[in-house]
């Protein structure tokens, strides 16, 4: 029962913000979630209204308010959208960060968070060793696309179509790298992300390309490791904190200029949520955090505004259709989409086309697909019918992890698109 109030206590100092919300209804209107179920609290108004009945002590159940929240694919559509300006991720991110204080985390996640994920090494060791045996458990799904799925029922891959994992991870391809700034006279450090690491390394070797066609100077420190969402998103501040930890010890702020990543949810996450929940830490460590956010960009926003590219006027033919998605964490939350279109025009033999809405959620949302795949695959399936309808052969985004709900989607529809990243088109086009 103290415990209870204590969590009032703690979810009130949002009491302000959470008041903030006119109950509008709004972010009705563009939570894919929503949409899908038609469960108000499912939606920003519902999340909010049940976290001030926590603050009232209405609700007894921080396990109950937990799996409520944790029925958001993330997107910021709401926050986006809101004509009061409320910070909807911002209160969601900080409130579950206060209940998982709260809620016993179950054994499985601490080893999955914990003990893998905190500690690159170990990650990286274990799925090493669980490459080779993909082999067993999976077989192609739709070879065009690059997809597999599993050959028994599994509780956990269930109906995916997905990308395994790639032979080679990008760490053992360059395990780390040093290069002084070159014509552009600018320096850059690398953050992979797990995602492209282990399914996508030919994305980071794109962006070594581009990196040395430009003579961008690189740093990729050894043993980087991951920014931290997963274990966020699932509960595990402790782990959250671990991984900032030994990143920030890793990114040493003399040694480069700015610090791009390929994915969306790498760059919101350091720019935005690092910061965000690092207001408690000793001075030094958060003045590096805030330091380090102020400096991170993606890299499409990088190469269009650093490196002056420019959309191209030269027409060859044929051109092939291509169509781009905007990644909800560029889009939404850091307001990046000029950028990724600019980089994409600026590629002969391609027309961009965009597609009907363009910058919805693909459903992804991280632990959002892993909890709740059916919704998911849902909200998936209408982004698959938007793409479809633009006619193009090949669909663009600038996060990995929307490149793996795109090919699941794609993949069992049947359909023949190549799902690439941004910078990979880019990079084939340098000579
Ligand atoms: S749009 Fe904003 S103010 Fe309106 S109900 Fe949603 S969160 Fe509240
Ligand atoms: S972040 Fe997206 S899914 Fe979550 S409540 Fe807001 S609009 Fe809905």
């Amino acid at each position: 029962m103290n415990d209870m109030k204590e969590l009032s206590r703690l979810i009130g100092e949002l009491k302000e913000q959470i008041d903030a919300c006119t109950r509008c209804g709004m972010c009705q209107s563009v939570c894919p979630v929503f949409s899908e179920t038609g469960r108000e609290s499912d939606v920003a108004r519902g999340k909010l209204a049940m976290l001030d009945g926590l603050v009232q002590e209405m609700f007894k159940n921080p396990n109950g308010v937990s799996d409520r929240l944790d029925r958001c694919a993330f997107c910021g559509s709401c926050a986006f959208h809101c004509p009061g300006g409320i910070h909807v991720l911002e209160i969601f991110i900080k409130s579950r960060s206060i209940i998982s204080g709260f809620i016993r985390l179950p054994w499985y996640k601490k080893i999955i968070f914990r003990w893998m994920l905190a500690s690159p090494r170990i990650f990286n060791f274990i799925i090493t060793l669980l490459q080779p045996f993909q082999k067993v458990f999976i077989r192609p799904a739709n070879p065009f696309i690059g997809t597999s799925c599993s050959r028994v029922f599994s509780p956990i891959l269930k109906q995916r179509h997905f990308i395994p994992l790639a032979p080679l991870p990008f760490h053992q391809m360059v395990p780390s790298m040093d290069t002084p700034p070159g014509s552009a006279g600018i320096k850059v450090a690398f953050f992979t992300g797990c995602i492209v690491d282990k399914f996508f390394p030919h994305v980071a070797k794109a962006a070594l390309n581009i990196f040395e066609y430009h003579g961008i100077g690189a740093f990729l420190p050894e043993g980087l490791g991951c920014c931290g969402i997963p274990a966020l998103t699932s509960g595990d501040m402790k782990a959250f904190h671990q991984l900032i930890r030994s990143n920030i010890e890793k990114l040493d702020l003399s040694r480069f200029d700015i610090l791009v990543t390929p994915c969306a949810t790498c760059t919101f996450t350091i720019k935005k949520i690092w910061p965000l929940l690092c207001q408690h830490k000793a001075e030094t460590l958060k003045h590096r955090i805030e330091k380090l956010s102020s400096v991170t960009m993606d890299i499409s926003e990088f190469l269009v505004k650093h490196i002056h590219l420019k959309a191209s006027s030269v027409s060859n033919h044929p051109l092939t259709t291509l169509s781009y998605h905007d990644p909800c964490h560029l889009k939404k939350s850091l307001g990046v989409f000029a950028e990724p279109r600019t980089l994409l025009r600026s590629v002969a033999g391609y027309t961009l086309k965009d597609m009907q809405n363009a910058d919805r959620c693909c459903g992804m949302g991280g632990s959002f697909n892993l909890n709740h795949y059916e919704i998911s695959t849902r909200i998936g399936m209408r982004k698959r019918d938007d793409i479809v309808d633009t006619g193009c052969a090949v669909v663009a985004t600038g996060c990995p992890a929307c490149m793996m709900q795109l090919s699941d989607m794609l993949s069992k529809a049947g359909d023949k698109i190549k799902v690439k990243h941004t910078i990979e088109i880019y990079s084939e086009s340098l000579k």
